[in-house]
């Protein structure tokens, strides 16, 4: 076994889309940066299905064909499907693995060094503020004294609870895949399944993304119920034509399994010498558990926050306070809209989600949209709902959620 030391002003713990935003960020500002991820390769473990608005991947320059358009949402039940033609296309389905290491190539070449096999054991303290880490590179031990940490280490927010910034996440989605060769999917449409026999407190997905590929899951949130949603996947699999999907001739290339929190975000995800970006921070949103947008948007607000503390030489939380306060001037309503939302509709059986089909109907696509980013323009949504109001009465939980009532 061998030990060392490093000195950096920032560590980043965790190579996710949060942490490599973060690490970008910072980087590109001048700062030493090390991105530390304890699996072997970025993205070598998919925990995710990869669906984002199209403006995602777009707006950071990342190569077309690390992405997939898609020009129709189907909704399923076992009964019915509302099909909703979107034009211009708002969003896509990612390479997953492609993108995290396009993500993790702009990170180096801003600067930032990346870490892989490296997992952050122990969070270093002095006077109360963090100031490191130590780190097990498969029984080599270092110290990493830095500046700043990022907890960017997803749901587990392993830093943040060791340095007591919060205490964690107790309610999760959580969700089992398949990535499947499937010959007979429509590749430009993405279906949702609404279901409480296959997906109970939660929902399921067919998402395709080019020559054939498609991501088969079921996401269902614990504690609300314990069902594994590994065995509610291979049901769905068996069954999937009494959703009119097509899998005739699909095969299984690779399972995926994950979690997210899904409980809205702590109070505080600053303090001295540390702050908390993405899942670590309960940042995803949770009409349907989107966190890479968001997670990649706190690192760069995130990122700013710090590069301005080093730049003033100060890193307590209040300097790094910053980024709390933006963040939250910018998603706070939506994170909180999308928790409310999610609590409503786990508690959806056939009946509501039969009546909510009626309500995607008949809204325009860009309201249903807004709806899935937890985004919801309040005003645009009572003014269709005074024009509709049968549709709130008819619509049973859904329509009332959407306004917040
Ligand atoms: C089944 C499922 C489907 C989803 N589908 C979508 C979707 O379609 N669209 C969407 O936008 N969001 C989706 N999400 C949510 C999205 O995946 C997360 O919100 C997003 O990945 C959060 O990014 P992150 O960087 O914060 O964390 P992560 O992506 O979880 O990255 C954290 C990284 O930290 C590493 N790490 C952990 N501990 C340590 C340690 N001690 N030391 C070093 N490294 C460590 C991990 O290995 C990991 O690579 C889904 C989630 C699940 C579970």
């Amino acid at each position: 076994m061998r030990s060392g030391r490093v000195d950096t002003d920032v560590l980043v713990v965790g190579g996710g889309p949060a942490g490599l935003s973060t690490a970008h960020t910072v980087a590109s500002a001048g700062y030493t940066t090390l991105v530390v991820e304890r699996q072997q390769s970025v993205g070598e473990r998919v925990r995710t299905s990869g669906v984002t608005a199209l403006r995602t991947p777009a707006q950071l320059g990342c190569p077309a064909w690390l992405w997939h358009e898609l020009g129709r949402l189907r909704f399923s039940t076992l009964d019915d499907d509302v099909i909703l033609e979107c034009d211009p296309r708002p969003l896509c389905v990612l390479d997953v693995r492609g993108f995290y290491r396009w993500l993790a190539d702009r990170a180096a070449a801003s600067g930032a060094e990346i870490l892989t096999g490296a997992s952050a054991t122990e969070v270093r303290t002095s006077g109360g503020a963090v100031v490191g880490c130590s780190l097990d590179l498969g029984g080599d031990q270092i110290e990493v004294a830095a500046r700043v940490v990022v907890d960017a280490s997803g749901y587990r927010a392993v830093i943040s609870k060791q340095a007591r910034l919060h205490r964690g996440f107790s309610r999760f989605g959580v969700g089992a895949e398949y990535e499947l060769i499937a010959p007979r999917v429509a590749q430009d449409e993405a279906v949702i399944v609404l279901s409480e026999r296959f997906a109970p407190c939660g929902y399921a997905w067919l998402f395709p993304w080019g020559q054939s590929r498609a991501r088969l899951g079921v996401g269902v949130h614990h504690a609300d119920v314990r069902n594994n949603p590994r065995l509610e996947l291979r049901r769905l699999f068996a069954s999937a034509a009494a959703f009119r999907l097509d899998l005739t001739s699909a095969s299984v290339r690779e399972s995926h399994f994950g979690l997210v929190p899904a409980e809205g975000r702590p109070r505080r995800v600053a303090a001295d010498g540390l702050v908390a970006v993405g899942d670590a921070a309960g940042h995803a949103t949770l009409v349907v558990g989107e966190g890479i947008r968001i997670g990649i948007r706190a690192g760069e607000i995130a990122g700013e926050a710090i590069s301005e503390a080093l730049k003033r030489g100060r890193t307590t939380r209040d300097e790094l306070g910053a980024y709390e306060r933006r963040f939250h001037r910018e998603f706070d309503r939506d994170l909180r809209v999308g928790e409310m939302i999610n609590r409503r509709l786990s508690r959806f059986g056939d009946a509501e989600w039969n009546a909510s089909l009626r309500l995607l109907r008949s809204l325009p696509t860009d309201l249903v949209l807004a709806i899935l980013e937890s985004h919801l323009p309040r005003r645009r949504m009572l003014a269709w709902f005074a024009a509709h109001p049968m549709e709130l009465l008819r619509s049973r939980g859904l329509g009332r959620a959407a306004l917040g009532l």
